[in-house]
């Protein structure tokens, strides 16, 4: 019996190097989670190994405080310290990922079971009984005293039991006939069926155009794992933007699912989490971070809309979920299934194309108009105000939100900024505030200069807030879908249910939602996207476009979108408004290879922080020079954020893991006081 259980305390301090030596409890193993004794607190630990001897003196071992009834797999331990390599972090931060949180338990109660008949009854037991019989074990709940008697007479068993604290959207019970699929449907499916039986972890994509029916085909896909005993995750962007899926997930396979996301309750995830631990859920479907659901012999991994920036984690470890869920399907001879209708150019390279070309519903693809707003003075083209009096039910789409995005004097030309960052504030007339969108800086909207004392303060730009009010001069009913807005699930309803209406928002509007009677969308400034000096602009400009466009014309409406830019000739917007995707994957691959940009490549960005210029760029310097394997560009200076200046390093490799691994050294030979360096592969 292994005597010494080693152990990673759950921490965020870098320079630790775990993991750390305790005496063993029975029953202890790879995966377990203890409450342990560390420095002078109590921290929670997860197991990482066991040992018979340890490397410090035995006597000194100490015995953990607490062994926790949560209990990770330990595929997932192996999971966290990949991750913890691939980016650049610690075990302890990727061990803190995977492992679910602590604190909630399980929730008891008394259930009943009905085990012998009686005689001389009153009828109130009698009908206890009955239903009990019915019903099968259940809550004891208000009946308890009158079943206790029934205990006592040997015709009830009471037990002490956990319930289950099921989210709401699970509809237990209810499940809906799965429809006839189309051809390409079968098509895809027979794929991807023989995939998961032959288990030979094959990596597919399904490229489907928008209401394709992808979302079917990942249903009947986690079916034909379940048949043969797998379970499956099914990823999808931010729950509270596509609830249609999960419900539909849950009709299908009601108690089969667990649900996992950050709007559950601590008790709800405790529950969900240990309903998949036991093998009772054997489908997870969730937002990025349930690719770690606890789930034993995985045959299928999903990923939804898998262009969706959500998937990337902006804490330390920056994982991407992709690459994760691509790393878990391989563990486990899954098949990894990627769905889109304008996937990225790194999924059409890597993986096998399966193709959904045509609307289940047999509707053409919207007609897609340019509409060029060079020489025009405000946010609409009079086009797009035409068209909008004509449609019943429009989106607009308008990625910045606020009313504009900034103010300055009219007479010294003063630009109001944020005190913390090198950028504009913006400016939210309903708070009646200027807003500064990095760091959260909000102050009153002035009444004049502080410069020079005018009271001519001029505003420039319109966000959504403005375009909402605009609309709504021109006599529209509009309701408005960006990140200020609280309830974004009840805005989509309201539209939903609208008679006529038009939806304004930030790329919010263009996901995932199926609305049957949309017959207008209009991109406004199409080519903000494409001013960032990123070298995925293009790529995010084409599935704005795309995407927005695949909400219009569903059902038996027409769809027609109006694309306003300043850039008509833009590939990306040519390209969409074409609806094509794979002349423009074709024409992207080529600029990367040329450029050798990802996926010839991987990125690795590098942030160095402090409070003065000087020494952030000396220390990214100093990073630069003793990275191997990359090629560096910088250390540039980026815009203060956050009271904080900022230098970047940029790598480009074609040897990733010795690459991470040179950063990883780099980094720690650099460390500086009061410098602070964060280290992003593949950054968005
Ligand atoms: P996508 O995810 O590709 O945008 P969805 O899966 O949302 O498309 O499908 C669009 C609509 O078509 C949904 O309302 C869905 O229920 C319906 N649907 C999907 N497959 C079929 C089918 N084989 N027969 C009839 N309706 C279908
Ligand atoms: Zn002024
Ligand atoms: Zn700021």
């Amino acid at each position: 019996m292994p005597r010494v259980a080693k152990v990673e305390p759950i921490t965020t301090a870098r320079a630790l190097r775990g993991p750390f030596d305790y005496l063993r409890p029975e029953g202890v193993g790879v995966g377990s989670m203890l409450v342990v004794p560390f420095g002078h607190r109590d921290v929670l630990g997860v197991v990482v190994g066991v040992a018979d001897a340890s490397d410090v003196d035995d006597e000194r071992l100490v015995a953990p405080r607490e062994v926790l009834d949560a209990e990770l797999p330990p595929d997932l331990v192996a999971l966290a310290h990949w991750i913890a390599e691939e980016y650049c972090s610690t075990p302890a931060r990727a061990l803190s990922l995977v492992a679910p949180q602590p604190g909630a338990k399980a929730r008891m109660a008394w259930w009943a079971q009905a085990i012998a008949d009686g005689e001389g009854l009153t009828p109130r037991q009698a009908e206890l009984l009955r239903s009990l019989r019915e019903s099968g074990p259940r809550v004891a709940g208000a009946d308890l005293p009158a079943l206790r008697r029934l205990e006592r007479r040997g015709l009830v068993r009471l037990e002490r039991r956990p319930v289950r604290r099921a989210p709401h959207h699970a509809q237990v019970g209810a499940r809906r006939a799965q429809p006839e699929l189309t051809a390409d449907q079968a098509a895809a499916l027979a794929e991807i069926e023989a995939a998961i039986e032959a288990r030979d972890a094959a990596r597919l994509l399904l490229h489907g155009v928008t209401g394709s029916g992808k979302t079917e085909v990942y249903l009947q896909a986690a079916a034909a794992a379940l048949a043969r005993g797998r379970g499956a995750i099914v990823l999808v962007p931010e729950i509270a933007l596509t609830p249609q899926i999960v419900s539909r997930f849950a009709e299908r396979f009601g108690d089969t699912v667990a649900v996992l996301h950050s709007r559950l309750s601590a008790g709800e995830r405790r529950d969900e989490w240990h309903r998949l631990r036991a093998g009772e859920a054997r489908v997870c479907v969730g937002p990025r971070s349930a690719v770690f659901a606890p789930i034993g012999d995985i045959g299928l991994v999903v990923v939804d809309e898998e262009h969706d920036a959500s998937y990337k984690h902006e804490g330390d470890p920056r994982y991407d979920a992709r690459r994760v869920a691509w790393k878990r399907a391989a563990d486990h001879d899954a098949v990894l299934l990627v769905g889109s209708a304008t996937p990225r150019p790194e999924s059409v390279r890597a993986l096998r194309r399966l193709r959904l070309p045509r609307r289940v519903d047999g509707a053409p693809l919207p007609d897609v108009q340019i509409v060029d707003m060079r020489g025009t003075d405000g946010a609409l083209h009079p086009d797009t105000v035409h068209a909008l009096a004509d449609a019943r039910k429009a989106i607009v789409l308008l990625n910045r939100r606020g009313w504009s995005n900034f103010v300055d004097c009219r007479t010294c030309g003063h630009a109001w900024t944020c005190p913390n960052c090198d950028v504009s504030l913006v400016l939210h007339r309903a708070g009646g505030m200027l807003a500064c969108h990095h760091c959260g800086h909000r102050e009153r909207v002035p009444r004049s200069c502080g410069e020079c004392g005018s009271v001519s303060v001029a505003r420039h730009g319109t966000g959504t807030e403005r375009l909402e009010h605009d609309l709504g001069a021109l006599g529209h009913e509009v309701l408005r879908l960006d990140a200020d807005v609280r309830d974004p699930a009840s805005v989509l309803q309201a539209f939903e249910r609208a008679e006529r209406a038009v939806l304004v928002g930030t790329q919010m509007v263009a996901k995932g939602h199926d609305f049957p009677d949309v017959a207008l969308g209009v991109v406004v400034d199409a080519d903000a996207t494409l001013r960032f000096p990123d070298f995925r602009a293009e790529e995010r400009t084409f599935a704005l476009v795309a995407q927005l466009a695949g909400r219009a014309g569903r059902g038996d409406t027409l769809g027609r979108v109006l694309v306003q830019t300043l850039a008509p000739e833009a590939p990306s917007i040519a390209a969409a408004a074409r609806h094509d995707a794979d002349g423009f994957l074709e024409g992207e691959l080529a600029r990367r290879e040329a450029l050798a940009y990802p996926p010839f490549s991987t990125l690795i960005r590098i942030v160095c922080s402090a409070e003065e210029q000087g020494p952030a760029l000396e220390a990214a310097g100093a990073i630069g020079a003793r990275v191997r394997h990359a090629s560096v560009l910088g250390p540039a200076p980026l815009f203060r954020l956050r009271g904080r200046e900022r230098a970047q390093l940029l790598l480009k490799t074609t040897a990733r893991r010795a690459a991470v691994r040179s950063v990883g050294e780099a980094v720690a030979a650099a460390r500086v006081k009061g410098v602070s360096l964060s280290v992003d592969v593949d950054p968005q």
